[in-house]
């Protein structure tokens, strides 16, 4: 019996970290999904009322939503793709394994918590 997501570099996921991971995912990706139906809902806003400063506010707000749910979304998938293909679980940056701790609160994480906050310090 083998488990081809049993070692991906250093990091040891079992088939039931395996098997969790996935369904964090998906339920991660299908509620992304409805976010974003459900602002698309709501999108375009009704542009025949007068631009008024609360509309603006309320429409960068919405945007702001729709661009992180996208961005969500966009990780979500990619992490299950890795997932899928035996690529799932190191840091994009340093290439080393993101703790399973870090994977299981964030899974679609594409960074190691070192990598993440050097990220947010530069950006
Ligand atoms: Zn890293």
């Amino acid at each position: 019996m083998s488990y081809p997501f049993a070692t991906i570099n250093e990091v040891e996921l079992t088939p039931e970290d395996v098997i969790a991971l996935r369904t964090a995912l998906r339920d991660e990706g299908a509620f992304r999904r409805e976010q974003l139906a459900g602002l698309a809902e709501t999108w375009p806003l009704d542009t025949a009322q007068p631009h008024t400063p609360h509309a603006t506010a309320r429409e960068e707000v919405l945007h702001a939503l729709a661009e992180a749910a996208q961005n969500v979304l966009t990780d979500v998938e990619a992490a299950l793709h890795r997932l899928e293909t035996g690529h799932y679980g190191s840091c994009h940056l340093c290439d080393r394994p993101i703790p399973l701790p870090r994977l299981r609160i964030l899974p679609h994480a594409r960074y190691c918590g070192p990598c993440h906050q050097l990220k947010e310090t530069l950006a």
